[in-house]
This record gives C-alpha cells, structure tokens and sequence, in this order.
C-alpha cells in the first residue's frame, strides 16, 4: 500500500471513530516464548524514560517480529510494560532506571553482553539519576556500542540491526582507543610489578 493511501486509510478510520461509526480494535498478541540464553548471549537493550514510553511501545509494536525474536534486556518499568503489553518476552529484567537498571546495563556493557541499546530519551525533563544515562553514553562510546536515544535514530539502527545481524559492529570495528587504554595499562602493571 502506498504511503498516501495508508494515510488516507488512517483518516477515514479517525472520521469513523469520532462519529462512532466503528470502535477501535484492540490487537491482543499472544505472548512469545523466551529465547535461550546463554553464557555469550549479547542482547538489545530498551529503555524509555516516561514520557517517552508510549513512544517505545508504538515502535517496538510496528517491528513486532523483530523484537520479539531477539534476545532483550530492559530496565524494570519498560520491561514490564512491554512485556505485558506486546507479549513480548525480556529475556534479563535489571532494576528500574532511577534504582540502578541502567549501570547495570553499562555492567552488561564492559562484559561484551550488549549489541545495541534504544533508550528513548526524554529531553524536556530532569532526572533524578543524570548521572547514571551520562556514565551508560560514555561506557557505548568507550565499547562502541550502537546507541539510539531517538526515535529517528532508532530507525536507522535498527535497519543496520537487520541488515548486518547483531554483531556488526564489533565485526568492522577496531576500537584504537581502547586498544591503546589496554597497552597503556599493561605497560603499568608490568612498570609496577617489576619495581617489587
Ligand atoms: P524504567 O527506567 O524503565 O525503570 O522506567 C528507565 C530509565 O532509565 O529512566
């Protein structure tokens, strides 16, 4: 169907629920099974602030075959929402954000355990653990971790996730600057331990 069609489509149907003429179907999906998960499993991770989580929601539910086959990782209130209304199954639960969810996905991070991270950011608010989404953009810079924070940018990761698997970008990338921190360090253990 064409894009102008389809939008046509969803003005005839917005006409027709205002004047009563036909009420809104719910789709009701049923809930997936778990992926198995193993010891190198690396996992999408979602995450929306608040206001954003409709936002999440409705593009998670466009590209529901998607997610729903690929092994996630979610903060608490997102996991939970999405879970209870997509279906979809969160293969690791971590804490809600403000209590420590989104170190625990930067701890997922130093582990090789994450392949891509869509956190849908609100930007028109403050928030209580700043610091903590500022140390999670740092450790995906650090690793090279590809990070959508909008909806726009999520498209597009999401069209690389598809199009290369989830491990495209550790396959292209050398990370020099961590290659050089890495160096760095064994010369300084080796410096102090030949000291003793
Ligand atoms: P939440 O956390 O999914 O538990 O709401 C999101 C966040 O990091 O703010």
């Amino acid at each position: 169907m064409s894009p102008c069609k389809r939008h046509s489509t969803f003005a005839f149907e917005d006409k027709m629920l205002q004047i009563g003429q036909i009420t809104k179907k719910k789709v009701r999906y049923h809930k997936v099974d778990p992926i198995p998960v193993h010891e190198n499993t690396r996992f999408v991770s979602l995450v929306a602030h608040n206001e954003m989580k409709s936002v999440l929601l409705k593009f998670v539910e466009e590209q529901h075959d998607f997610f729903s086959q690929v092994p996630l990782v979610t903060t608490g209130s997102t996991g939970k929402f999405l879970e209870q209304r997509l279906g979809i199954p969160v293969e690791r639960l971590v804490a809600s954000g403000p209590l420590g969810g989104d170190q625990a996905i930067g701890g997922m991070i130093s582990e090789n355990r994450i392949s891509a991270i869509f956190f849908f950011k609100d930007p028109l608010s403050c928030h209580a653990h700043a610091a903590d989404i500022e140390a999670l953009t740092r450790l995906c810079d650090v690793h090279q971790i590809p990070y959508a924070t909008n909806r726009a940018s999520a498209v597009g990761l999401l069209m690389a996730l598809k199009e290369f698997g989830l491990n495209w970008q550790i396959e292209s990338d050398e990370n020099s600057i961590v290659n050089k921190y890495k160096l760095a360090q064994s010369q300084v253990i080796t410096a102090i331990a030949q000291n003793k």
